[in-house]
């Protein structure tokens, strides 16, 4: 069954998942739920379309999360580059983006305008039921402190209706509400970025080929290297998408990033149209990069955490989209397979495997990346990464595959080098801990 809203009296309702949010990762899971013959009912507090604040870049594996989804990227809208730019130091340097067995040769931009409801709308075509206007409030735990619901309020009337299922999917991004009634905070030790962007029209630069990323962010020229980068983002529409992150503690990134953005955007070419608010289209708009899964664990009482909400960005080039599709995706899979079993012990063991996984796939590569980002924060090492790394194309060629994690363990000699190096990293041991309370205040069960 397939709808856009409860029936008008229902005040509850009843799925074998529900999911909060429609944003990528919670597109993905009930997509991949609904293929999989799960009853999933996609719960999402706006009305598509919608704005996101996003940069709207697509890497390579974003666009494989995309094709196993069944979009049809080859229609109208989807605008392909085949590398990045980056520019640093005035050097350029352009490096397309490797071709392997395992991911695509090309990115994508798509703006996330219409890029959120497309995914969602696929994943009512594979069977789950869509409700849009429809914010969660509340989990509803039972005796054990175990989550057997959520509250809603849906429609402009604000009905609220409690919504029951074995298992929640918690997709609701950076606010993570869920997770936070749950009692599971933010790790104040893993980073989070700052980003704001927006966009321009400009013919010059609407359908270039490469991503151009700008790594030599400085509040005064000769200053220290800050530690984030500006884009440029091709949107083929006529219209670029801007923007600027910064990585760091709240104190590197309280700086006034609109000024930084106004200075950095004063070195482009005038025709690019950058320059001032004359080719601007909407407002600057920005938002926090929950990064190198800051908020654990990703499982307890009934709830899966994906995306966003499980700090799911990554810390080395602050793309989400693609770890919130997988993660997703996992989820998706892990809750078919637990409900598989009915409830009690070993459908609990099923559903601890999901931690553990996301885990054993990006646990060493984000602990690795937080050393990048703690490595980028030191004036001295960033600008000696600006100066000699970022202006070398054969470093470049390498540090790209890392940045947007191309590396293919049965590729190249190049990605398997890699791999073995990150598999040298010590896995991160807190997958499982740092359990929540439960919503009345106790210990939650974790049977
Ligand atoms: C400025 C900026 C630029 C970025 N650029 C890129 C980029 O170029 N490429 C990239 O890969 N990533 C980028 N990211 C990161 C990316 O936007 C996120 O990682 C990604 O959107 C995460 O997807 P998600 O589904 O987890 O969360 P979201 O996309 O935030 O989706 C969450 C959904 O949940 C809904 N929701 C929230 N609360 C409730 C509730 N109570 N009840 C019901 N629904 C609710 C929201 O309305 C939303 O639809 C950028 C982020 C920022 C801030």
């Amino acid at each position: 069954m397939t709808d856009t809203a409860p029936p008008s009296d229902a005040d509850a309702a009843t799925a074998d998942v529900i999911v909060v949010g429609a944003g990528p990762a919670g597109s993905s899971a009930a997509y991949h739920l609904a293929r999989h013959g799960a009853d999933v009912l996609l719960l999402e507090k706006s009305e598509f379309p919608r704005e996101k604040v996003c940069g709207d870049g697509l890497t390579p594996r974003a666009v494989r999360g995309l094709i196993g989804m069944g979009i049809d990227i080859d229609a109208e809208g989807w605008q392909r580059n085949k590398g990045v730019r980056f520019v640093t130091e005035g050097t350029t340097v352009e490096v397309d983006w490797p071709e392997s067995a395992r991911f695509p040769g090309f990115g994508l931009t798509r703006s996330r305008h219409d890029f959120d409801e497309l995914l969602a709308r696929q994943a009512v075509r594979a069977g789950a039921r869509l409700w849009t206007s429809a914010k969660v409030t509340e989990p509803v735990p039972d005796r054990t402190g175990r989550i057997r619901a959520v509250t809603a309020l849906v429609g402009p009337e604000k009905r609220a209706v409690t919504c029951e299922a074995p298992l929640i999917i918690a997709a609701d991004g950076v606010s993570a509400r869920l997770a936070v009634s749950l009692g599971i905070g933010r790790l104040p030790r893993r980073p989070m970025a700052t980003a704001l962007r927006r966009y321009y029209r400009s013919p010059s630069r609407h359908d270039d080929p490469y991503l151009d990323i700008w790594a030599d962010l400085r509040e005064r020229p000769g200053g220290p290297v800050l530690p984030g980068y500006g884009w440029i983002f091709p949107m083929g529409d006529g219209r670029v998408n801007v923007g600027m992150g910064l990585v760091g503690t709240d104190d590197q990134r309280s700086r006034d990033t609109r000024r930084l953005l106004d200075t950095w955007l004063e070195r482009t070419p005038e025709e690019w149209g950058l320059r001032g608010d004359a080719h601007a289209e909407g407002p600057l708009r920005g938002a926090a990069l929950p990064m190198g899964h800051n908020r654990l664990p990703h499982y307890t009482r009934g709830v899966l955490l994906v995306g966003d909400a499980g700090g799911m960005v990554s810390p080395w080039n602050g793309e989400g989209i693609p770890y919130a599709m997988e993660s997703g995706e996992l989820a998706a899979e892990t809750a078919v397979y637990a409900l598989a079993r009915p409830a009690g012990p070993w459908r609990e063991r099923i559903l601890q495997r999901y931690p553990r996984e996301i885990q054993r796939r990006d646990g060493r590569f984000y602990r690795l990346g937080t050393g990048w980002t703690a490595v980028l924060s030191r004036p001295a090492l960033a600008s000696f990464v600006s100066r000699r790394v970022l202006t070398s194309p054969a470093a470049m060629r390498v540090l790209t595959r890392v940045l947007a994690n191309l590396m293919d363990e049965r590729g190249d000699p190049l990605d398997r080098a890699l791999t073995t190096l990150i598999r040298a990293v010590p896995r991160p041991r807190d997958h499982v801990s740092g359990g929540g309370r439960s919503p009345r205040g106790g210990r939650g069960a974790r049977r």
